[in-house]
């Protein structure tokens, strides 16, 4: 009888637990928001995720501990390891966390990275945008995601604005080349504690406002660079002696090269499909891995895309998938619904996503046109 403890309580832990719970696991979740996604359907400790003594309980309560968002507090990282078993290890954390760490340990295992420099001032900045050249992405170095905390620029008289804009926040930054990619895609592998390791089928993405909009499997690129990505992504999970899931994002350039942008030592919303389009779903896999099991078939049984569920899709969606769907049926597609249980459907806000089932990902990307409710989202 083995109860695992999830940091984080919001849909990647709630999907971690529904996977898991049909294993036989029993499940806590630590997160502030009452009646959170996960604490539905687990156990829920309602306390915020830097609270020392809440974290202690939490490992009192919990065999084996995992996480569903990269910035965990490093006291309370430390604290569960002490305490309680945390087969993911603090370091893969602590790489993962900050981009600068993160690109030397992508390139420490013999994979690519776009050119990027270390920003630490206006001259290093000015510097680093003449050797780079336009356009290239000042990000800041920890915290950001949906884009946040990033600025292009595309002519270098952009450069001293965005560095005082990015410098005041007082964070860390890093300014990449800006890779002119044919297309965006990710690997979400698998290391387990007994070092296996099986990799998914990559995912080519589609963002929308800086936000995952859709996960087209296979992936529209030639075959080699889909296999090639996946032995990237093995050999980046490899060297980093990571345990659990980890998603690569890689962007495919016109020459075919493949450069990793960043890492997420979790579930990833890319990897959303797997769930009923491979013979294992990525939120099993991670299961299987950190609990020391066999890791499962990553075999993609159909094409699938799978699109967000935003607040303002949800009304519709349901509406939608909740009857016999002539036209789902006349394109060959089984659309399968996922809802997180979220309060608030803010405007944005990530409440579900529908897997489309089909022969040809062309039929699903159609189904997504015809129900109108991503229409004004896909330009
Ligand atoms: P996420 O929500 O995936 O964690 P994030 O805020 O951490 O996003 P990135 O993934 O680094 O940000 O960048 C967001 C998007 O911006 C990328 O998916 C890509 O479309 C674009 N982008 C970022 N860096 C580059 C680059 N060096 N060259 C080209 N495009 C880039
Ligand atoms: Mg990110
Ligand atoms: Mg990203």
């Amino acid at each position: 009888d083995t109860t695992i403890g999830i940091l984080g309580g919001g849909q990647l832990g709630r999907m971690m637990t529904l996977a898991g719970t049909a294993m036989g696991y029993r499940f806590v979740t630590l997160d502030p928001t009452p009646d959170s996604p996960c604490g539905q359907i687990a156990k829920q400790i309602e306390a915020g995720y830097d609270d020392v003594q809440a974290a202690r309980e939490l490992a009192r309560q919990c065999d084996v501990i995992t996480y569903e968002f990269e910035n965990v507090d490093a006291e309370v990282a430390a604290l569960l390891e002490r305490e309680s078993s945390v087969p993911q290890g603090s370091s893969l954390l602590y790489t993962t966390q900050h981009r600068l760490r993160e690109k030397r340990a992508i390139e420490a295992a013999g994979v690519r990275v776009a050119p990027y420099r270390e920003i630490t001032s206006l001259d290093t900045m000015n510097a680093a945008v003449s050797e780079l050249g336009v356009p290239c992405v000042l990000k800041t170095v920890t915290g950001g995601y949906d884009g946040k905390g990033q600025r292009v620029i595309r002519v270098a008289a952009e450069a001293e604005e965005a560095y005082q804009e990015l410098a005041s926040t007082g964070a860390e930054l890093v300014l990449e080349q800006f890779i002119k990619f044919e297309c965006e895609i990710s690997v979400i592998v698998a290391r387990s504690t007994s070092g296996e390791i099986k990799t998914f089928p990559p995912a080519e993405n589609i963002h929308v406002n800086n936000i995952l909009h859709a996960s087209i499997v296979p992936a529209r690129v030639a075959t080699d660079i889909q296999l090639e990505a996946q032995k990237l992504a093995a050999a980046v999970a490899e060297s980093l002696k990571a345990v659990g899931l980890l998603a690569v994002e890689l962007f495919v350039a016109a020459d075919g090269r493949l450069y990793v942008n960043e890492l997420a030592p979790r579930p990833h919303n890319s990897g959303h499909y797997t769930m009923e389009a491979c013979a294992t779903s990525q939120f099993e896999q991670h299961i299987r891995a950190i609990c020391g099991l066999p890791l499962g078939d990553t075999t993609l049984l159909s094409p699938v895309v799978m699109v967000n569920v935003l607040g303002e899709h949800l009304e519709g969606i349901i509406a939608r998938t909740g009857q016999p769907d002539e036209e789902a049926m006349e394109l060959g597609v089984i659309p399968k619904l996922h809802i997180y249980g979220k309060s608030e459907a803010k405007t944005g806000r990530k409440m579900g996503h529908v897997n489309l089932l089909c022969q040809d990902v062309e039929e699903g990307l159609q189904w997504i046109e015809q129900t109108n409710l991503w229409r004004h989202t896909n330009s």
